[in-house]
């Protein structure tokens, strides 16, 4: 089922000023100052003046519905999520990384937004409008926060004093992954540590063990929807030994095993960065290790390329099928830990693993 409508600009904007009057708090360094979804679907925003916002669509996939967010200077000082409702699920304010905050909405799965058609307009030196294009007419009551104009005299708004802000389009769903033949291949993925064991912590205490089992639990949904079947070592917050693990994947007869950990420098070097892929031996596990590093850099610019290496890591070096264990960044690292801490960076690193892993199979049977 889609959501259409076309959408009516006249008499949204200022009926939007009359209804929204609740009080908002947010810390004065967010430059989010007020915002709203009308029931036509128009996404209003308030802000310091003269500042420069970045917006984002990621599409859905799964149980997951399309996403549209914006990153505003400054830090919010309240993380909260507001029930949607109609074709808009949810509306999350967080922030993502210190010193900024983040406006995420996310749409119903059933809702299909056109990428193509979302522009971030600036319509005043300090208001905002983005239009969904493709969103029910029916069931969206307005949702929002704060008052968007400060005083009456603001009414006046000024068209074309900003003009286009950037939209940045990114598509991750599923259905821009390789193709393999369905129901035919079999890959055990091993997030590492678990329970107690946290693996490494890195800035503002960002800890292994969720960052690798929440990308982990991401790759095992990407190839399901491809109709690979997966098996986890671990799927919640539990203490699995090496040993544990390799017995799982030996049993198991898959066709390949992938490791997925992030790194950390033993000084907590800020400035250490990038991205490895680990085999121990064979051609297979070496080009599994490969085709995933080269999907991993794919999605994180800057990082730099650390390389595909040997090594003698017990998971990879017991088990008995081609087997790669991944790096996906230093969480220790200023660069790397500011990404790996974004849910949507950790979506793209899965999409990454999730693509090198099928093109492995695609050019290995
Ligand atoms: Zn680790």
């Amino acid at each position: 089922m889609r959501y259409r409508k076309s959408i009516s600009l006249v008499g949204v904007i200022f009926s939007s000023f009359l209804f929204f009057f609740i009080n908002f708090k947010t810390n004065a360094a967010s430059a989010l100052a007020a915002w709203l979804v009308t029931s036509d679907g128009t996404l209003k925003l308030r802000t310091t003046p003269n500042i420069e916002l970045e917006a984002y669509y990621q599409s859905g996939y799964g149980q997951k519905g399309d996403r549209v967010w914006i990153d505003f200077p400054g830090e919010l000082s309240q993380p909260r999520k507001l029930s949607g409702n109609g074709p808009i699920r949810e509306i999350r304010l967080g922030k993502p990384y210190k010193g900024n905050t983040r406006l995420v909405v996310e749409f119903d799965p059933r809702v299909s937004l056109n990428p193509s058609k979302l522009r971030l307009l600036g319509t005043s030196s300090d208001s905002w409008e983005l239009r969904f294009d493709g969103l029910n007419s029916t069931g969206l009551k307005s949702i929002g926060e704060g008052i968007l104009l400060k005083s009456s005299r603001d009414q006046t708004i000024q068209k074309s004093s900003l003009g286009l802000q950037i939209t940045s389009l990114k598509n991750f769903q599923s259905s821009s992954l390789p193709t393999v033949q369905r129901g035919r291949f079999f890959i055990v993925l091993d997030p590492g540590h678990g329970g107690p064991d946290s693996g490494a912590v890195g800035i503002n205490g960002l800890r292994e063990t969720d960052v690798v089992l929440d990308i982990s639990k991401t790759v095992e949904r990407y190839l399901g929807a491809k109709g690979v079947k997966v098996l986890m070592t671990r799927s919640v917050e539990k203490d699995v030994t090496l040993n544990e693990r390799v017995v799982m994947a030996n049993k198991s007869n898959a066709d390949a095993f992938v490791s997925i950990h992030a790194n950390a420098t033993r000084g907590f070097r800020t400035d250490v960065s990038g991205i490895e892929s680990y085999f121990f031996t064979g051609f297979y596990g070496k080009k599994l290790a490969a085709k995933i590093q080269d999907e991993l850099l794919y999605v994180s610019p800057g990082s730099p390329d650390r390389g595909v290496r040997q090594s003698r890591f017990f998971v990879i070096r017991k088990t008995n099928m081609p087997a790669a264990l991944i790096e996906v960044g230093f969480l220790t690292g200023k660069y790397d830990s500011k990404f790996l801490a974004q849910e949507s960076h950790r979506t793209k690193v899965a999409f990454a693993i999730a693509k090198g892993i099928l093109n492995y199979l695609r050019e290995s049977y």
